[in-house]
């Protein structure tokens, strides 16, 4: 029987026209994109174009693109970067309760070396608090950190009104925008990003490869030293069959944004339906409505232990996951269903089902039944 996958939000299928793009960089064009010889010009080339791809998506120049080993690189390098880089300036950062560990845990190691870092609430859908982050900031600012849309409950932030909050300060304003590439439009000028973290294996290329954003003019310390690849800010070979897959990957994500967003929507909210038809009364809806990436449901089903309906799920073939795939195994309650004031009863019951292109209603028929069986 096939695989019912339901966790695009942990990971994602690659494309076939991602995997063939790449191919050939695994295979015949081996060379090193440094290379001055044709074979290595034909790497250099490729990654210029996949820069380009990247580009096209989020609305900025190619030169603002810096490849990555993914997004939780990219975070690191964004914070540790710009931490580095502004000593004399300050040595305070502001970011939400709900982050990806890739920056809470970047954030507690700054923290260790001396950084002070302002952890904001959020309220009950899991929209940050944008009067406790104009209070917390101060003249030693200089990063505010809050990603564009959460990966456990879907929530969007209002990324346009934190970078107007941080540059009437003259402060940087970073993002962690790996759940929403390719799930939204982004435009980095119109939305005022001054680095932005993005993960190939989010949008159906591989895993082990990310870029950041940094707007030209912003000036950083890079974290990983050798080589003088990617301007200096990343060293080492670069993963030239990753990072055309990435590019790839973003040409397509691009041409199909509309569609792609308009379907997850339907399928979300089938599911969403066909629970209340099925199993009403019986589940609670965890985050904003509103303002929620369109493929992204968090749901507690009261009474019920959450890894215990997936391994029963896993069963029938069904992937889902609980809040994060991070956490998983990790008895400890959701830090971002804590912070959005979550009663203890929904709280280790919570189901996350992030759906994507190959998704269908059959399948979500298919998880209803089962879930109505198994509760
Ligand atoms: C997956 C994810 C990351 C980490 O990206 P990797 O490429 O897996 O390192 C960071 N932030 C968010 C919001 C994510 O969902």
């Amino acid at each position: 029987m096939n695989i019912i996958y339901f966790d695009n939000s942990a990971t994602t299928k690659i494309k076939t026209e991602v995997l063939n793009e790449m191919m050939p960089f695994l295979t015949i064009n081996y060379g090193n994109a440094s290379s001055l010889y044709s074979l290595g010009r034909k790497s250099k080339r490729a990654i210029e174009n996949a820069r380009k791809q990247v580009a096209n998506l989020i609305k900025c120049n190619p030169n603002e693109i810096f490849f990555t080993g993914g997004g939780s690189e990219s975070d690191n390098l964004a914070l540790k970067g710009v931490a580095y880089a502004n000593m004399e300036k300050g040595n305070h950062i502001i970011t939400s309760k709900i982050e990806h560990p890739a920056i809470l845990e970047t954030c507690k190691t700054l923290e260790r070396q001396g950084f002070e870092i302002s952890y904001i609430n959020v309220d009950e859908n899991g929209i940050i608090r944008l009067d406790e982050l104009q209070d917390e900031i101060k003249p030693s600012t200089i990063l505010i950190s809050v990603m564009t849309a959460n990966n456990e409950i879907g929530t969007i932030q209002p990324v346009e009104q934190i970078s107007k909050i941080a540059h009437s300060h003259n402060i940087l304003f970073h993002t962690d925008a790996v759940q929403a590439v390719g799930n939204m439009e982004i435009d980095v000028s119109k939305m005022g990003i001054d680095m932005l973290s993005l993960s190939g294996h989010k949008i159906n290329a591989p895993k082990g490869i990310g870029a950041l954003y940094i707007k030209n003019g912003i000036n950083i310390e890079r974290i990983i030293d050798g080589g003088h690849q990617e301007k200096n800010k990343r060293a080492g070979t670069e993963n030239v069959a990753g990072i055309v897959a990435l590019g790839k990957a973003c040409e397509i994500a691009g041409n199909n944004l509309d569609i792609h967003v308009n379907r997850l929507k339907r399928l979300r909210d089938y599911y969403l339906f066909k629970l209340q038809k099925e199993l009403p009364g019986k589940f609670h809806i965890n985050g904003s409505m509103e303002h929620r990436l369109p493929g992204n449901a968090n749901v507690s089903f009261e009474g019920a232990n959450a890894s215990e309906l997936i391994f029963k799920l896993d069963e029938k073939n069904i992937c889902v996951s609980s809040g994060s795939a991070c956490s998983s195994g990790n008895t400890a309650p959701s830090h971002v269903l804590t912070a959005i004031g979550l009663p203890d009863k929904y709280l280790n019951c919570a189901i996350r089902t992030s759906f994507g292109d190959s998704n269908t209603f059959e399948e979500i028929d298919y998880f209803i039944k089962c879930m109505k069986m198994i509760i």
